[in-house]
């Protein structure tokens, strides 16, 4: 394939996108608007294009990267759903995409309004109580919500120093503890990939502030004995933290506050359909447990009836709250995208969202299980991980066949992570996906393991088909280690 000239190879002296009419006054010089002592000595260098030029341009660049309007993006953990592109619209409608967020609250009733029934309905789903939508990614919910942890054993007079979190936890969990000044205490999984219960009471003891943990696990597994862990941890006298960055598999079927969850994050960006990818913008909404409703960041919005009508305004939590973690209300548009998301699906919706989403999975595990290691075998519920431990053994890693994946136009799984799986690739194929979008995956998959067992050269060199092609890995290796030295 060949390479996109860039926009200054494509420029021609002259060439304009844009001719505006004569202006019908006199042209003033310049030097009478700009000072000479101010003026450019140089004029900016500026492609001079048309402006079919420029659109194809910038389409053409537009399909060089993997998204999801493209194929399948089976990026485990990541929840790379289709999203719904009536959702992008109501976002973009100019009522709520130009408001200003100094505006007066009685001129943004309904913007507020949406905001105060986003986070009755993210309550609803995850069976807690009162629910923040500040924070802007699921990271910084997860800071909020240990922030929370320690503000509730500091309001009880004791400061806890510990957070046990599992070994197969996503990254951004011990470094949240880390950054709320906690120490994480990994515990261990079983041979299962859950949680040993008998491990985990073992380090509990009355310097452990919570538990934080992702269910289903980054494996894919439901944890089933839940209960008694969300108890056992209650009883030693901390609170346990749900990493539900990845909701997909419980829309409808079960809910976190059931389970015994005190607190719990949700991606407003994974679950409920905000494009992503690439850094953002997110939203990373916190809820929590009445108990635990004061310590939330703040202000909140309330609803309240004013001579017969609804009104909503944003009121101060309190002294105990931990108060801002972001700029005005956070991310807004993306409230509204999960917000368009929600309503439009509705309970029936979203039940089928997460049905769908776990009858995926298990269809692509199955088709593929032959053809690859399934450490953990069994039934998972919305991303499964495969090993690349039997492709290794050809000459072919996990990370090779991701790159290879890339050749038939379609993104790469997880690969590496989670840690505890040697070669892991991990699979979300997540409930946007027809049977013959995985199947199509599925068959690709197959081909690579046949290749590498028969041509691992090929899966080594790839991609092959990509405007681009593989990084000297080594020589960047030693350039980020040299850059990193200085
Ligand atoms: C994506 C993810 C996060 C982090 O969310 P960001 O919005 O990227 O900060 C945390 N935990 C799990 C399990 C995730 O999949």
């Amino acid at each position: 394939m060949d390479v996109e000239m860039n926009i200054f190879e494509l420029s021609r002296p002259g060439r304009e996108g844009l001719s505006p009419p004569p202006a019908g006054v006199p042209e003033k010089p310049l030097d009478e608007i700009i000072p000479p002592a101010y003026q450019r000595s140089q004029l900016a260098l500026l492609p001079e294009v048309s402006e079919p030029q420029l659109v194809r341009h910038y389409t053409r660049l537009s399909t060089y990267n993997h998204h999801v309007d493209k194929a399948i993006y089976p990026l485990g953990s990541c929840t790379m759903k289709y999203n719904p592109k009536i959702n992008d619209a109501l976002a973009a409608l100019p009522g709520f995409a130009f408001l200003h967020p100094e505006l007066p609250e009685k001129h943004c009733q309904g913007a507020l309004g949406l905001m105060h029934e986003l986070s009755r309905l993210l309550a609803e789903i995850a069976g807690v109580d009162e629910v923040s939508l500040q924070p802007v990614a699921g990271a910084q919910g997860e800071m909020a919500g240990l922030l929370i942890i320690r503000a509730y054993h500091l309001e009880r007079g004791r400061r806890r120093r510990k957070i046990i979190i599992p070994d197969s936890s996503h990254g951004t969990n011990p470094a949240s503890v880390t950054l709320a000044g906690f120490e994480s205490v990994p515990c261990k999984s079983g041979a299962d990939g859950l949680v040993d219960v008998k491990a985990l009471e073992s380090l509990l003891d009355d310097d452990v502030a919570g538990l934080m943990l992702t269910n289903p696990n980054t494996l894919g597994l439901f944890e089933k004995d839940i209960q008694k862990i969300t108890a056992a941890v209650h009883r030693a006298g901390g609170l346990v933290y749900l990493d539900g960055a990845n909701l997909n598999a419980m829309l409808g079927l079960v809910r976190p506050g059931d389970m015994g969850f005190d607190i719990v994050h949700f991606n407003l960006h994974k679950t409920f359909s905000t494009p992503h990818g690439g850094g953002g913008p997110g939203g990373g909404a916190v809820g929590v447990k009445a108990a635990l409703a004061e310590f939330l960041p703040g202000p909140r919005i309330v609803c309240e009836k004013q001579s017969g009508e609804e009104y909503y305004r944003r009121e101060d939590i309190g002294p105990h709250s931990i108060g801002r973690v972001h700029t005005f209300d956070g991310n807004f548009a993306v409230m509204v995208q999960a917000y368009a998301y929600i309503r439009s699906l509705g309970a029936e919706g979203l039940r089928q969202v997460a049905q769908d989403a776990i009858l995926n999975a298990n269809y692509l595990a199955s088709r593929l299980v032959d053809h690859y290691d399934l450490p953990y075998p069994g039934p998972c519920q919305h991303e499964f991980v495969l090993s690349a431990n039997r492709q290794k053994k050809q000459g072919v890693r996990a990370g090779a066949i991701g790159k290879r994946l890339l050749d038939f136009g379609v993104h790469a799984p997880t690969v590496y992570f989670p840690l505890i799986v040697p070669e892991a690739l991990m699979i979300e194929p997540t409930e946007t996906e027809s049977k013959e979008s995985l199947d199509h995956f599925a068959d690709i998959l197959i081909q690579i393991a046949e290749e590498a067992k028969t041509n691992p050269d090929l899966v080594n060199s790839a991609p092959h088909n990509t405007p681009l092609a593989r990084l000297n890995e080594a020589k960047a290796a030693k350039d980020l280690d040299l850059c990193c030295k200085e």
